[in-house]
């Protein structure tokens, strides 16, 4: 642990590498659902094809700098470039103020990463890519092996067990428990209405989710983006008068906020 009078200076540095980060991000979120490649080339803007100079690329800066707009064609950039870029700051900034410069945050970080990627994939595309589902869960079941996962009820059950074995088990478990039920409800959900209910990307979120929370954290996480989505979902169709049927609800984005939240709520180290 680094001596107390560091963290403020560890918090400011982790909140200027989160909006580098969302920078990149907000690539990952226009590229990867339309299968791009997200090294290569630079930064256009979407309107006029334009490459983007670095000083019109600073996070947050540029945006305001430009009135959010493209200096060639003045098309509006989109208010989720600065939103992206603020809201990986302050998720960066909370995982290093709770966990410091630790391993454990480390493994958080990317976590966050992967699902601000996801949020805001399925909140415009209504898409959760599998590089990042599936990609993601492979990264975090590797992680695993290395930062166990936190579980009071693995704990519990075995206590005499190595935490590697404890964390691989609590994953296990959650795909049983978690992610195989949800799939099998989307498969009979589809077969009777002949339509999909749940999409199969939010299953592929599950996996991730648990990979990296383990069993019990991943049912909190899912309940917490149920509540909330509900909520909003509701209060939505009442605002607008739409049928509740009838919208499409990102149910994704909603499991993506309540999965954010839980390192940042919670003290997830083991
Ligand atoms: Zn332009």
């Amino acid at each position: 642990m680094p001596i107390e009078w560091a963290l403020p200076y560890l918090v400011l540095a982790a909140a200027i590498a989160g909006l580098l980060t969302g920078s990149f991000l907000n690539v990952c979120i226009y590229r990867i659902p339309r299968d791009l490649s997200v090294v290569a080339p630079r930064s256009f803007c979407p309107e006029c094809g334009k490459q983007i100079a670095w000083f019109d690329n600073i996070p947050v800066f540029s945006y305001i700098a430009l009135r959010g707009r493209c200096r060639s064609c003045r098309q509006p950039v989109g208010l989720r470039y600065p939103l992206v870029e603020l809201m990986t700051a302050a998720l960066f900034a909370l995982i290093v103020y709770r966990y410091a410069f630790t391993a454990v945050a480390g493994k958080w970080l990317l976590f966050e990463a992967f699902l601000v990627v996801l949020f805001w994939t399925d909140l415009e595309e209504q898409i959760l890519p599998d590089e990042l589902t599936l990609g993601g869960s492979i990264a975090g079941l590797i992680i695993a092996c290395f930062v166990p996962i936190p579980g009071m009820l693995t704990t519990a059950l075995f206590p005499g067990w190595k935490p590697v074995w404890r964390s691989l088990f609590s994953i296990g478990l959650g795909f049983a428990l978690l992610v195989l039920p949800v799939w099998l409800l989307g498969v009979i959900y589809q077969k009777l209405r002949k339509r999909e209910g749940l999409g199969f990307g939010d299953v592929k979120l599950l996996l991730l989710m648990c990979t990296f929370l383990g069993f019990e954290n991943s049912i909190f996480a899912t309940m917490l983006g149920a509540v909330a989505g509900s909520v909003l979902g509701i209060a939505y169709c009442l605002l607008t008068r739409r049928k509740l049927a009838e919208t499409h609800l990102p149910f994704g984005s909603f499991l993506c906020a309540g999965a954010a939240l839980m390192p940042i709520i919670y003290r997830l180290t083991a």
